[in-house]
């Protein structure tokens, strides 16, 4: 067994994460997170708002999960979130049709359907399951269509990323900031893909959860006030030029904006905020990296792209987040077909003062041409831009109606004009967490194996801020004197906000092996010595060491030991013998 799939037997029999619908035979890319996985992913978007909504002061908000048809149009998903299909016409199975042609074309992306067909026929290949011939190459939208409403008047897409609900409330989200740049909002919620065949896991769903933030920033001003923060953090970044040489760099984001490695402060604020969040909630830094995109990768409109990635056992580097300057693409795609304006304007510090050349219609010329059409035609005339002006006839659009004016009907004037300031269309930083990857990525990184006394031992060794029980309470024998100390225990810990379980069942060491694999942190014995002295141990998961406590010290030395303020060899009499350590005395 390796260890993807010992994790995921071990996330499944536990009760992390199942396959979906097994009462009915289940679908591939829906999963349920169960009893300890909920928790452990509700606590990384926990940790996921305290950095980007707490501290970064972004306004969360939730949009509906279905959107109408204008928002995919102007997105770009309708036209172009598709995979080419090619589908087997023996057996009928479907195929992504550019990955049966990956050893032969290095980067299919680029090639038309009737090309990656073209490559198909050329090099006779069939369908790998049965040799039959592979039919036409057609395109497939993975976005789920619906219907709102009855009478298939209006159709509806469940939502592929989160990110089109701030856009969309882009005017109302600027009323909400006073008007004023930089602002960001967030959404963590469901998205949905409907992949073609999604075989791995968490990894890649039909139902997800993301976590994005898009935030509004002046293009003029692509510094972050708040970079002295973390221009000493150093991280590895793998670069375009890094990736050419194959090996990433390691410096700080100060090095790294200095060197223009990544495009801008703004940019590398960000990233260097990721970086910090990912190894709060355990992801490992020796298996995550900060990769570029290539050019050839790169949205065209993007400034400049990162991904997070991680090195999962089995499937490789996986992207678990993406951090994009976005430009203004996403705004003006909106203005372009929702018709609103998306400009904010943005006051100069004093106003300046311009020199501005203004028409002057020749009214006593335009009154007896265009009679009750003259003022209309005048206004329409002082509304065009200088260079619509030149030339010898000029065009205006009076409602629509094209009308051509000779030049001679008017004149000219340069007045001068106070100006307060200027329209700009923000542009758009973007963070995209994939929070079921991140939350596979925790378990997978914290999944350790060792042998206590000959026997196998696996071990979570989640942080304390994201395992889903934090203290199991347990009662040495299930007996009356020893369950009523330990219920009261459960009890306090409880009311003091604690992540508690409460174990009777099997002996002492199976119930230590079962905690530790599900990551929590520590472990509470009730013993004879509660009866006698008032004292219960304390088990660390991870050195497998006990100190014994005074009960009625227990639930502070538990709240320091969660905040970090105590460290666990200090939090009492440490319990020597190795005999003592698995079974503390009976
Ligand atoms: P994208 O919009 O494709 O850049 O996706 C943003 C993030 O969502 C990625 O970094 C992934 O972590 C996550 N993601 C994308 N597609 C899936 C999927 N099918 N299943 C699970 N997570 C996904």
């Amino acid at each position: 067994m390796d260890n993807y799939e010992k994790v995921t037997e071990l996330a499944r029999r536990r009760g992390f994460l199942w396959p979906a619908f097994e009462l009915y035979g289940g679908a591939a890319g829906f999963y349920d997170y169960g009893p300890l996985g909920a928790p452990l992913k509700r606590r990384i978007e926990d940790i996921w708002r305290q950095f980007f909504v707490i501290k970064e002061g972004f306004a969360e908000i939730e949009a509906p999960t279905i959107g109408v048809e204008g928002i995919f149009q102007a997105s770009g998903h309708l036209s172009g979130f598709s995979d080419p299909l090619t589908s087997c016409k023996e057996c009928k199975e479907i195929y992504r049709a550019d990955h049966l042609i990956k050893h032969i074309i290095e980067v299919p992306d680029a090639l038309s359907n009737q090309e990656i067909y073209s490559v198909i026929k050329e090099n006779e290949i069939g369908c790998p399951e049965c040799g039959g011939e592979l039919s036409e190459v057609y395109e497939f939208n993975l976005m789920f269509k619906t219907m709102i409403g009855p009478g298939n008047k209006m159709a509806g897409y469940l939502r592929p990323e989160t990110a089109q609900g701030m856009f969309i409330n882009f005017p109302r989200l600027l009323r909400y900031f006073r008007d004023r740049l930089p602002f960001a909002a967030v959404q963590i919620g469901k998205s949905y893909r409907n992949e073609i065949s999604p075989r791995q896991g968490v990894i890649r769903l039909r139902e997800f959860t993301q976590a994005e933030a898009e935030i509004f920033i002046d293009p003029r001003d692509k510094t972050h006030p708040r970079f002295d923060e973390v221009k000493d953090v150093r991280m590895k970044f793998y670069s375009q030029a890094a990736q050419e040489r194959g090996e990433p760099e390691e410096m700080t984001f100060g090095e790294a904006v200095e060197r223009g490695v990544v495009a801008h402060q703004m940019l590398a604020y960000y990233v260097a905020r990721t970086y910090q969040f990912l190894l709060a909630v355990g992801v490992s830094p020796e298996r995550m990296r900060f990769r570029q995109h290539q050019s050839d990768e790169m949205a065209h409109y993007a400034a400049d792209c990162w991904d997070a990635e991680v090195l999962l056992d089995r499937l490789g580097w996986i992207e678990i987040v993406g951090i994009a300057d976005r430009t203004d693409y996403d705004l003006k795609a909106h203005m372009d077909i929702s018709k609103v304006n998306l400009k904010v304007f943005v006051p100069f510090e004093k106003p300046v003062k311009r020199q501005k050349l203004v028409v002057k219609p020749d009214m006593k010329a335009l009154g007896p041409r265009f009679k009750g059409q003259a003022k209309a035609v005048a206004e329409a005339l002082k509304s065009l831009n200088p260079e619509e002006l030149e030339g010898e006839r000029i065009l205006i659009d009076l409602g629509g109606e094209k009308i051509e004016i000779d030049s001679s009907l008017v004149s000219y004037e340069t007045v001068e004009e106070e100006v307060r300031g200027e329209e700009i269309v923000p542009h758009v930083i973007e963070p995209s967490f994939g929070i079921d990857r991140i939350t596979y990525s925790v378990l997978d990184h914290a999944y350790y194996e060792d042998t206590v006394d000959g026997e196998a031992r696996s071990v979570l060794r989640l942080s304390p801020a994201v395992a889903p029980i934090e203290v199991a309470v347990l009662p040495l024998m299930d007996r009356d004197e020893l369950v009523r100390p330990a219920r009261k225990i459960v009890d306090d810990l409880r009311v003091l906000g604690f992540r508690v379980d409460y174990d009777t069942s099997g002996s002492i060491g199976r119930r230590y092996r079962r905690n530790d694999e599900i990551g929590t942190p520590y472990d509470v014995t009730v013993d004879y010595e509660t009866v006698e002295q008032g004292t219960v141990t304390i088990r660390d998961r991870d050195s497998m060491n006990q100190v014994r406590v005074k009960v009625e010290e227990l639930c502070e030395k538990l709240e320091q030991l969660r905040s970090g303020a105590l460290k666990f060899e200090d939090a009492g009499e440490p319990v020597s013998s190795a005999k003592e350590q698995e079974s503390p005395a009976a």
